[in-house]
């Protein structure tokens, strides 16, 4: 019999932010692993806006949580016993393995972890966050050489992944984040060719000043008076990539549509959403191309790993105050 520390839900944070008393912590026994299972140890969690959607229920795309439920996540795990699983003891595996220091598993959905760059990189560039940057944009973006792309959450994880790859695709990369030291990590390090503080005064005035030609794909991680200004200033056939709107966590409901929406008309723009997971089939090559792009260096990537398996909760805030630098991770 294993003993496992696990973190459950214990509360919906509808209409407000994250607090400490959504988790609880808890100790429990797991059953030794049966016929076709594992024992995993996790090694790594990895971290995304979109859980706190999930603790809401507010998403349709995932089946819902309930109370008392591990709460749901991305992890490493360790494969340290089998009885005949689908993978051998000492391989690692990602997927979705939840907030649980050991857990017992059929293999079904997990992947065995496969990189020559460290094995984090599958939660990070190779994780959900490269394949969403990958997927907006050039699956919904479409973006062509010599286009200007806008990213607003341009420091993030995803943001910083989609500038790049808007770079090798010949493109103007324009990046939004909150502070000095983001933009000046973003034009400096990630190689956007320009970066607006939205944190400082007049949003709209400076993507005017970067994007004197309009924008012509959008890829927004942000939503509410940044999408709103973003829109302000679209060039004619602009394609909107709506892949996130953490702005909505700040007031906990849905946010109001964007008053300059309407510029789709005037400039025969489109908007689009997109869930990664519809191309969950070609993610094999698409992690294929993203661990070249690393490897011959044009694609950089930051990792921001806490640690202690107690602190999950905090770890999970970071996203939404900004203190995170890249992928949010934490090292059990
Ligand atoms: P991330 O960008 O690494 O971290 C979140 C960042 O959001 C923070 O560092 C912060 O940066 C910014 N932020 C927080 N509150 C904000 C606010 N009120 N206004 C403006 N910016 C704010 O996170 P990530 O994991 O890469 O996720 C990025 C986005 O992709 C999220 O919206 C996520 O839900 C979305 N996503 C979508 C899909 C999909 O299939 N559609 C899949 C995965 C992820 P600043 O310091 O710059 O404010």
């Amino acid at each position: 019999m294993t003993t496992t520390r696990q973190w459950l839900l214990n509360g919906h944070p509808r209409g407000r932010g994250i607090e400490d008393g959504d988790f609880k912590l808890v100790e429990t026994d797991l059953p030794a692993p049966g016929e076709g299972e594992m024992l995993l140890k996790t090694h790594y969690l990895g971290f995304d806006p979109a859980q706190k959607g999930w603790m809401e229920n507010i998403a349709d795309y995932v089946a819902p949580m309930n109370i008392g439920d591990v709460m749901r996540g991305s992890g490493i795990c360790e494969v340290v016993e089998s009885k005949g699983g689908k993978f051998a003891v000492g391989d690692l595996v990602f997927g979705t393995t939840g907030w649980t220091e050991f857990l017992v598993h059929d293999g079904e959905g997990l992947t065995k972890v496969d990189t020559e760059l460290s094995p984090t990189a599958v939660l990070s560039v190779l994780g959900t966050t490269g394949l969403t940057a990958y997927c907006g944009l050039f699956k919904v973006g479409k973006p062509v050489a010599g286009d200007t792309v806008l990213v607003s959450g341009a420091a993030g994880a995803t943001g910083s992944v989609v500038g790049q790859l808007a770079k090798i695709a010949g493109c103007r990369a324009v990046g939004i984040a909150g502070g000095p030291e983001k933009c000046k990590w973003l034009v400096e390090e990630a190689g956007y060719d320009a970066a607006i503080d939205y944190k400082a005064d007049n949003v709209k005035g400076q993507i005017r000043e970067h994007c004197p030609r309009g924008v012509d794909v959008i890829y927004d991680n942000v939503g509410g008076s940044i999408l709103n200004d973003m829109l302000a200033n679209i060039a004619t056939g602009a394609r909107v990539v709506i892949c996130g709107g953490i702005s909505r966590y700040e007031t906990g409901s849905l946010p109001a549509g964007p008053e300059n929406y309407f510029n789709l008309v005037f400039r025969r723009g489109t908007m689009a959403g997109f869930i990664v997971l519809d191309w969950a089939g070609e993610f094999p090559g698409i992690r294929k191309r993203l661990e070249a792009f690393v490897q011959d260096g044009r694609l950089k990537y930051q990792e921001d790993i806490q640690e202690g398996f107690e602190n999950a909760p905090e770890t999970l805030q970071r996203l939404f105050t900004g203190k995170n630098r890249g992928k949010q991770m934490l090292k059990l």
